[in-house]
């Protein structure tokens, strides 16, 4: 009974000053296992009495029974404990200050591109694009360049074969847009998008920019709508203040052909750096529709006439927002792009 009673004292004990779970599983295998001590007190039985066995039974089946549930439920305390520990260490602190995720913003030639796609869809113009690739026919003899034309030495081009090139303008698209709307009327187009030179790269040239044409065919399209036109532009880029002029000029699609240029927003014409002191910074070409290039494409040029005309999306950029060399467009460093967040 003594032995009964230490070995009660001593198991239970060590339950209880136990702190691990693993631990407490191995008190378990020992006190309850087939050779523990607990079995090993049964093996005293056949010392003893007939009369004493079945007390000195029933009172090591207690001292099982006590242990096993000592130690459930000292299980039980452990577990909660573990539970605990982990809330406490996974706590996450929520009036701690997140961390901003990084967030990209519109790159300053697609907020140029936009800009004047809203300003166009405004006077009721489609905005149309095409493929980079264009023929040769449609880049330059329905824009009546033929092969011989001295107008082709204006551009070197980037050919893939004899007959495909990459686009120098996008010229091609408006091609496409008479050819399948002849002999309908009016049209009203503008044509955003990349095209490509052979030049060499410099604070002012690039061997890709972009552009948007425009191409405007009805019955009484004027060289004053195109004037018109082309001031509301320059308003609404550069502020209410501008002035347009035209100089004259030449392109093969165009007769007559203008080169435009805006009164200058930096020092509203009285002359600075960025207009050279002429109070004038030269912004596009444009003039109205060459009679050869409405025939081709299908339309009588005695009934009906039109303008075009040319931006280059870079040159706008750099005036209206200051910047002093072109491949800052295509270098992707973010010091600069950010800069650009503000006009979103
Ligand atoms: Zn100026």
């Amino acid at each position: 009974m003594e032995q009964i009673e230490n070995l009660a004292k001593q198991a239970l004990q060590q339950i209880q000053e136990c702190t691990q779970m693993k631990e407490l599983n191995d008190l378990r295998v020992y006190y309850l296992g087939k050779k523990g001590p607990v079995q090993e007190l049964m093996k005293n039985m056949k010392n003893l009495s007939p009369e004493e066995r079945p007390i000195f039974g029933q009172q090591v089946n207690q001292l099982k029974g006590q242990i096993a549930e000592t130690i459930e439920q000292k299980k039980e305390e452990l577990a909660m404990k573990e539970m605990e520990e982990k809330i406490e260490k996974e706590k996450i602190d929520i009036t701690l200050p997140g961390r901003k995720p990084v967030v990209g913003n519109m790159h300053p030639l697609n907020l140029i591109t936009q800009e004047l796609e809203d300003l166009f869809i405004g006077l009721g113009y489609q905005v149309i694009e095409g493929n980079d690739i264009v023929s040769d026919e449609y880049c330059f003899e329905r824009a009546n360049i033929p092969k011989d034309h001295p107008a082709r030495d204006m551009q070197d081009s980037l050919y893939i074969d004899p007959n495909w090139l990459l686009r120098t303008h996008t010229t091609a698209i408006q091609m496409k847009v008479l050819e399948e709307s002849a002999p309908n009327l009016p049209i009203k187009v503008v044509c955003p998008g990349k095209v490509y030179r052979r030049d060499d790269d410099d604070a002012t040239h690039s061997h890709q920019f972009m552009q948007m044409e425009g191409l405007v065919i009805g019955e009484h399209v004027t060289l004053s709508d195109l004037k018109g036109t082309l001031e509301f532009m320059a308003k609404k880029l550069f502020g209410q203040d501008r002035q347009i002029r035209f100089r004259p000029s030449f392109f093969p699609f165009t007769e007559p052909s203008v080169e435009v240029d805006v009164s200058c927003h930096i020092c509203n014409g009285k002359g600075c750096p960025t207009c050279k002191n002429t109070g004038w910074i030269e912004i596009l070409g444009a003039g109205e529709v060459h009679p050869n290039v409405l025939k081709m494409a299908g339309y009588d040029p005695d009934k009906c006439s039109g303008f075009a005309f040319g931006v280059g999306i870079e040159r706008v950029a750099m005036l209206k927002y200051g910047i002093d060399d072109i491949r800052h467009f295509y270098t992707d460093d973010l010091r600069f792009l950010d800069t650009f967040k503000r006009y979103e």
